[in-house]
């Protein structure tokens, strides 16, 4: 077995780093020890999005009595949604395995460990390549709390037995945000417990606050400044102890507590890849590790965990090999979502990260109440905001929380991207009625905040 290039890991950047590769006529091969696809299609972007459609009907039910639709008590069977979920993500495995086939690429299944720098063991077959990718991932952590097997991450909440009742979140990233929100929707009672004193750490604060007021109107309770310090059985049911020494009762504790990088057993150590301070595959600007012929992409690397990103890194990482050389990627302009009901949609820098960077800034904003609800009867608000220099009259970031938010921020990514100044955002001509109108509509600076 004897390859240019041989990718570990058949997720969102090993795919397409592989693909690629073989699209500039590199003989490839790829180890998938689990199912083709990786995180997004298996346990991340894909299940959650359809489990957050589902979600979203629960709030649609109540909202169309606002407009003439009879009431109706539906309820959810659960297992009908976790099994066609399952259809789904089974045929996005076969249509993965299909691009790599028609692409080329030599699918090896067996888990993959490094002998040295060009030869790779995979479930005793040995293979030998003259560059090697890592693209393997990452996983959930959990915190070492009593009880915490009573817990389950976010692998397990696509697969639960039943829906429980009363739901526990622990964590306030994205992936906690999102979960209480489909759990919420699906009509759990939820409890998010957090350490910080906000969620969404990194997100841009007003975003956080509003989105966090939004959750608290759907009966989303929060704990802030606190962890969970014990999780006990209580016949069918469980108990959560706080470090308040508060009690919360509940049917199920969702571990969303950060993800660590999957570099345990690839023999990274023995053939000297180097780790940074977090435990990540340690690479350069074009993805290359401490062995000048292993590059390293997407999650275990930990620069944006996001798809998109490690299919950028893989392809980047092809073309330098054997295409026309990568593009380097523009980490401060990666669009993102959160798809929590309301959803987030963001773009560039947020007004802290920009006040820090370019010291006085403009902010525009506009929180209001979208049109469906002014009938629906929801008390559901919107945010947009623009951060502009005003230096340049650059748009800085842009952040948006209401339906569709990641929808209307990928448009505006393209103009940002594209180096868009507020001049431009203001000649642009709205879509009526919309909500994303808001962004080419605001004129009204706000008033700086007191230092
Ligand atoms: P992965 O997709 O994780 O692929 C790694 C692959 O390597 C896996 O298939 C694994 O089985 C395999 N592997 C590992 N070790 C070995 C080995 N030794 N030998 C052989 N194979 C191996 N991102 C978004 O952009 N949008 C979202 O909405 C989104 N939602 C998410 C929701 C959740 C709950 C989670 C957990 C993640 C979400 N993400 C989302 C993040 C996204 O899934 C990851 O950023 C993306 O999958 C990273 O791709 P990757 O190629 O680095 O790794």
């Amino acid at each position: 077995m004897e390859f240019d290039l041989f990718v570990i890991g058949a997720g969102s950047g090993g795919v397409a780093a592989s693909r690629r590769a073989a699209l500039h006529g590199a003989r490839v091969g790829i180890a998938e020890a689990g199912r083709v696809g990786g995180t997004c299609v298996n346990r991340g972007c894909i299940p959650k999005k359809l489990f957050s459609y589902a979600a979203g009907y629960g709030d649609a039910f109540r909202e169309a009595q606002g407009f003439g639709w009879e009431e109706t008590q539906p309820s959810l069977r659960w297992r009908d949604l976790v099994a066609a979920k399952d259809r789904e993500v089974a045929r996005l495995n076969q249509v993965y395995e299909g691009l790599l086939q028609s692409g080329n690429v030599q699918l090896l299944r067996g888990r993959a460990r490094l002998r040295d720098a060009n030869t790779i063991d995979v479930d005793g077959q040995t293979v030998r390549a003259r560059h090697i990718l890592l693209a393997t991932g990452g996983h959930a952590v959990v915190p070492e709390v009593e009880g915490e097997e009573l817990g389950f991450t976010s692998d397990a909440a696509f697969d639960l037995p039943a829906l429980p009742k009363r739901v526990v979140v622990v964590g306030a990233g994205y992936v906690a945000v999102e979960f209480a929100s489909i759990f919420r929707g699906l009509g759990v009672a939820v409890t998010v417990v957090h350490r910080a004193d906000r969620i969404l750490r990194g997100f841009d604060d007003e975003v956080r606050t509003f989105l966090a007021d939004e959750m608290r109107k759907k009966d989303i309770a929060f704990r802030a400044n606190q962890s969970v310090k014990r999780i006990l059985r209580k016949g069918t049911a469980l108990q959560v102890q706080t470090d308040a020494n508060e009690m919360l009762q509940a049917d199920g504790v969702l571990f969303a507590t950060g993800r660590t990088p999957n570099t345990g057993d690839l023999g990274l150590d023995a053939v000297g890849v180097r780790l940074n301070e977090r435990g990540a595959v340690q690479v350069d600007a074009d993805s290359r590790t401490s062995v000048p012929n292993i590059y390293a992409i997407g999650d275990m690397t930990h620069r944006k965990q996001l798809t998109p990103v490690a299919i950028a890194e893989g392809r980047a990482v092809a073309d330098v090999l054997y295409g026309p050389g990568g593009r380097a990627l523009n980490y401060e302009l990666v669009p993102s979502a959160v798809f929590s009901l309301p959803a987030i949609g963001t773009v560039g820098l947020t007004e802290e990260e920009a006040r820090a960077r370019h010291g006085n800034v403009d902010v525009y904003r506009s929180s209001f109440r979208p049109l469906r609800h002014t009938v629906s009867g929801s008390d559901e608000r919107a945010l947009t905001k623009l951060v502009v220099d005003p230096a340049s009259d650059r748009v800085l970031g842009a952040h948006m929380v209401g339906p569709d938010a990641g929808e209307i921020i990928q448009g505006l990514a393209v103009a940002l991207t594209a180096g868009a100044t507020k001049a431009q955002f203001d000649a642009t001509l709205a879509i009526h009625p919309t909500a994303a109108e808001e962004f080419v509509l605001l004129r009204t600076k706000v008033a700086p905040k007191a230092a």
